[in-house]
């Protein structure tokens, strides 16, 4: 499991390392949108405040003509009139009439042309109305402002809009971009620059939009440009960024592969491992539940790593079977099976040691082989060697299968079907593969409890492998009543933590002498303890 997880730590720190780079798109159209945005709400309030700042001028200039004039049209009033046009920035004419638009008087003694382009708008929290009209011959639309004054009598002020007509250049917004003034009511004042694009936008063609209002004037201003045109302004900052972003994800992919090599992960260097002999058997002894003499030994391995830590297989196994290095593991165990346990072996003729082979062993072939090379000779019997293979994955029943298990028992080994229950394929069939020990999982045996009278599964297991005339090793046995259980329903031979767990070669060679003292105890074998230690 922890190998399977390593992997996709590894993998996860290589995909992590390419973010940067994944991310630069994302992050420069964000970047854009906001300095664009910036941008163009400037430039809009640039001119909404213009058009504040006139209107708010006229305002004042209309209330001290009115405040310095007791009645209208008289010279003191045209006088006035003309002094605050003369100081004034924007406003271009002042004009008294009625009701009915019939002129009386306006500051150069004239008459005033002009007609509204819409109707008289309150200014809220004023007491001006303003209305939009086209004052002579002027292309820039303006604003009449208008008092009331006594009865009947309306005196305005006429301010162009702004004091130039905008260019596309002048809002800063480009020949792509548009800006325009409106009245709330959605009327079009002024329009700058492509404002159908705008308009006619879909969601595919995104604009950076803003808007911004004349201060307390029914008047708003907008302004927008293309996304992919403001996007294309920054093509030097994206070769940058990119630049950037490459370089850190090549040092993240650098930090990932620098921790993966120094990380404990026991996947990464299991070769290195396996090479230093750093993979160890260790021996689980397999007990004879009648008489309590020793039967056998299942080998397990166990990585002692350098720094002393010990890691079981199921840290590793997995991984190992899947790259192939269980080939080379099983080969350097049973090298240093040879070592560890050739004398015992010798002295104890009638042990068994069984080996875990998986299933690549039997693709790969080779195995009957090395077995021969590294047994033939030795002072391990072939006869004494047991190859225990997982029911969870099933053989096929194959040619090259088969030639493996034929070339196992013509040296003389036997072949055992380790985890037998847990897999799918039934016992019959396991039979027909040639098996000749049937290891019944510990999950089946787990199944007893104290006070257990029957399991079925467990009871229908054993009915089986004594059909098939197989011999029978429980797993897992880790409490007395399951050992009787199991002794009474005539399964002669067990493994678990009642007995022993996996131990060292020196414990474990410690505990066979032990028992086979009990058994023959006038054989003088201390020798073999003592080399071991
Ligand atoms: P397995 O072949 O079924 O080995 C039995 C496992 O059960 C061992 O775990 C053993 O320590 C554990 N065990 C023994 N008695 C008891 C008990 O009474 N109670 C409980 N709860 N557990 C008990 P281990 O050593 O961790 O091995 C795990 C698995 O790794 C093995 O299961 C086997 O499938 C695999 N393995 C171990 N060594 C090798 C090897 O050299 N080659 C291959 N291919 N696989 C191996
Ligand atoms: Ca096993
Ligand atoms: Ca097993």
């Amino acid at each position: 499991m922890k190998s399977r997880y390593s992997h996709i730590l590894m993998l996860l720190g290589a995909l992590l390392a390419f973010i940067p780079i994944i991310a630069v798109d994302y992050l420069l159209d964000a970047y854009v949108r906001v300095t664009e945005k910036n941008k163009v709400q400037q430039s809009v309030v640039a001119v909404t405040s213009q058009v504040e700042l006139g209107v708010d001028d006229a305002i004042a200039s209309l209330r001290r003509i009115l405040a310095e004039s007791p009645s209208l049209c008289t010279p003191t009033f045209v006088a006035n009139v003309q002094r605050e046009i003369e100081s004034s920035l924007n406003m271009k004419q002042v004009l008294v009439e009625n009701v009915d638009g019939v002129q009386y008087c306006d500051a150069f003694g004239l008459t005033v042309t002009y007609s509204p382009l819409s109707g008289s708008l309150p200014i809220p929290g004023h007491t001006e109305t303003i209305t939009l009209v086209k004052l002579g011959d002027l292309a820039m639309p303006a604003l009449k402002i208008t008092q009331v004054f006594g009865q009947g009598r309306r005196v305005s002020a006429f301010v162009p809009l702004l004091g130039q007509m905008p260019t596309a250049q002048s809002t800063g917004l480009g020949p792509s971009g548009m800006m325009r003034v409106l009245l709330t009511n959605g009327a079009q004042v002024l329009t700058v620059g492509d404002s159908q694009s705008f308009d006619n936008r879909t969601t595919r063609t995104e604009f950076v939009y803003a808007q911004a209002f004349a201060g307390e004037l029914p008047l708003r201003g907008e302004a927008a440009i293309p996304f992919a045109i403001a996007r294309a302004g920054y093509s030097d900052l994206d070769v940058g960024f990119t630049l950037v972003a490459g370089l850190m994800s090549a040092g993240l992919l650098f930090m990932a592969l620098q921790y993966v090599r120094r990380s404990r992960v026991p996947a990464f260097d299991l070769e290195r491992a396996i090479a230093h002999g750093e993979i160890k058997p260790y021996y689980q002894p397999v007990i004879n539940l009648r008489t309590g003499e020793l039967v056998g030994c299942e080998v397990l391995c166990r990585w002692e790593k350098k720094n002393g830590k010990v890691i079981p297989p199921g840290a590793f196994i997995d991984y190992a079977e899947v790259t192939g290095l269980a080939i080379p593991m099983t080969l350097s165990l049973m090298q240093q099976v040879r070592a560890d346990l050739g004398e015992l072996c010798q002295l104890m003729p009638e042990i068994k040691v069984s080996i875990n082979l998986f299933e690549g062993h039997f693709r790969d072939g080779s195995i009957v082989e090395d077995v021969q090379a590294i047994f033939g000779g030795s002072l391990i019997d072939f006869r004494q060697l047991v190859f225990e293979i997982t029911e969870r994955r099933p053989l096929e029943n194959s040619v090259q299968v088969n030639s493996v298990i034929a070339g196992l028992h013509a040296l003389g080994s036997r072949l055992a079907m380790d985890d037998a229950g847990t897999g799918h394929s039934n016992l019959a069939y396991l039979a027909t593969l040639g098996v000749d020990v049937i290891k019944i999982d510990r999950i089946f045996v787990d199944m007893v409890k104290a006070d257990t009278k029957q399991v079925p599964v467990l009871d229908g297991l054993i009915t089986m492998s004594h059909d098939l005339g197989c011999e029978i090793v429980a797993e897992g046995v880790e409490t007395e009543a399951q050992a009787l259980y199991l002794r009474a329903r005539g399964v002669l031979h067990a493994q678990g933590f009642i007995f022993a767990p996996a131990l060292k070669v020196g414990a474990f060679k410690e505990l066979a002498m032990a028992l086979h003292a009990t058994k023959n105890p006038r054989s003088g074998v201390d020798g073999i303890v003592d080399s071991a230690a």
